[in-house]
């Protein structure tokens, strides 16, 4: 069968083949991860208590975030996840030492059916949301916030089974996972009639999800075979290792496709997740870019003041909360409910419309995020000579560097801004034009159908774009 869109098999490349089978890289490359946020750990405990001049907050939420949001993610889809050192511990103690003791009950829980969506991962992401201002400002909170994602990812992987923290769990696979959809890469079976040949016919035994003595069953529970999307693949490349016939490609692809596709089944949790995470960066603007210094304050949740008090603080988690999980999506569904009006059709319910043109947003978000991560370099990116120069502020002079003033870049904001927000715009009508045309009929009533979130749309850029024009 012909495929949706134009790809490419990487792995046609003998070189890019060899390094993906290869059973040395994702370790080798966990551990070079695993190192700085050790030291992250470290300095955070012991270092500076002053955020612009300890390692721990510098490496997180400068590089590390912006690495992120600007790379890896738009460009590498779930590439993190691979060599994600977060799960390493927990990860190693369940394949190398657990298997010894073979199956018991407490090694091999089953994760409860009604947790089986991202609702959980949502909370977290909320919660370490709100602690922003503190996370950003003291070390030793961020700290605190490494250690307990690879204390929770240990206790996860040691009773249950495979990689539920990274489903179910994790913050920053919240982002990760919703944002790969646009990235220009995916891991699918090459041919489908291959997966659905009996093995006694020369097919398989679906190693891709059992495992074999070549490698592991997929960590992620997800079935290559009925794969359509990159959300809930951790680009872990097991499969390419035990698929035993070679039906497993690594393809570059066309930029959002993904979310143009048929194939693609649109989840209710998904997409609020994608609301979610659009609503992140306009809040993280307004508090850090902001011109209201009093919000920033109000989040800084662990610096009581006589003049900030504990009902502002409470203020601020309200607001937070509700931006993110009442106004934002509030609207989105208003938006749906008058497309259906304006549209006039009875095929397709309010919710039904609220959970597909979600996606469409998920453009939109990438562009936010990749650019409230930008301004964030070009202002602090002169804190990172000095951290790396003495990372315990500590007074050491390693690079001759410590004492750097601070630069920010301002220029080049105002213009940056404005290009990521208008194709974050233009992206996502894209994808939103031709998610309402295949629902309805004709291209008039998918134009009038479009009205209100386009609306929406130009809505949430202007009021991002105040905050930098
Ligand atoms: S989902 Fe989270 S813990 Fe899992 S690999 Fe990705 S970033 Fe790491
Ligand atoms: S093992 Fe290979 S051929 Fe079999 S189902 Fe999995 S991907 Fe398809
Ligand atoms: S085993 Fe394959 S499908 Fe599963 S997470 Fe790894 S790369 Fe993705």
């Amino acid at each position: 069968m012909k495929p949706a869109y134009k790809k490419r098999d990487l792995l046609k490349n003998n070189l890019i083949k060899r390094i993906i089978l290869s059973r040395n890289l994702q370790p080798f490359a966990t551990i070079l991860a695993f190192a700085p946020f050790i030291f992250v750990a470290v300095t955070g405990i012991i270092g500076i208590s002053s955020g612009a001049k300890n390692f721990s907050v510098g490496f997180t939420w400068i590089l590390w975030s912006v690495l992120l949001a600007l790379l890896l993610v738009p460009f590498l889809g779930r590439s993190w996840c691979f060599l994600c050192p977060i799960v390493w511990p927990g990860e190693l103690i369940q394949r190398k030492l657990w298997s010894k003791f073979g199956d018991s009950k407490l090694m091999n829980m089953r994760w409860p059916t009604v947790l089986k969506n991202v609702w959980l991962q949502i909370f977290i992401f909320i919660f370490f949301g709100i602690w922003m201002v503190v996370l950003v400002t003291q070390p030793f909170v961020t700290a605190i916030a490494v250690i307990t994602l690879i204390t929770g990812a240990t206790i996860t992987f040691i009773l249950f089974p495979r990689r539920i923290f990274c489903r179910y769990l994790c913050p920053p696979g919240l982002f990760i996972g919703v944002y790969s959809s646009y990235a220009p890469i995916e891991v699918r079976v090459k041919d489908r009639g291959i997966c659905l040949t009996p093995s006694s016919q020369g097919g398989c035994n679906k190693e891709c999800y059992t495992g074999s003595e070549k490698g592991y069953g997929c960590p992620w529970l997800e079935f290559p075979q009925n794969m359509v999307s990159n959300i809930d693949c951790g680009l872990c490349t097991e499969c390419f290792k035990t698929c035993p016939r070679d039906n497993i490609a690594l393809n570059a692809r066309p930029f959002g496709v993904e979310l143009e596709s048929k194939e693609m089944k649109m989840k209710s949790d998904e997409a609020w997740r994608a609301i979610i995470l659009l609503a992140f960066p306009l809040v993280y603007t307004a508090v850090l870019f902001g011109p209201w210094a009093w919000i920033k304050s109000w989040g800084d949740l662990l610096l009581y003041t006589n003049s900030v008090g504990v009902t502002q603080h409470l203020f601020y988690i309200i607001l937070i909360i509700d931006i993110v999980l009442g106004v934002l999506p509030g609207l989105h569904l208003l938006a749906s409910r008058i497309s259906i009006l304006l549209s006039g059709t009875k095929d397709i319910s309010t919710k039904e419309l609220f959970v597909n043109y979600a996606y469409a947003y998920i453009p939109l978000g990438l562009m936010l995020w990749a650019g409230f991560n930008f301004s964030l370099i070009m202002m602090e990116w002169s804190y990172i000579p000095v951290i790396i120069s003495d990372p315990f502020g500590a007074g050491w002079n390693l690079l001759g560097t410590t004492h750097l003033p601070w630069i920010p870049i301002t220029l080049p904001i105002p213009i940056a801004e404005t290009v990521f927000t208008f194709s974050g715009v233009l992206l996502s009508l894209k994808v939103g034009y031709n998610s309402l045309n295949s629902i309805f009929s004709d291209k008039k009533q998918t134009l009038r159908a479009l009205i209100p979130f386009a609306t929406l749309t130009a809505i949430i850029a202007i009021v991002y774009l105040w905050f930098y024009i």
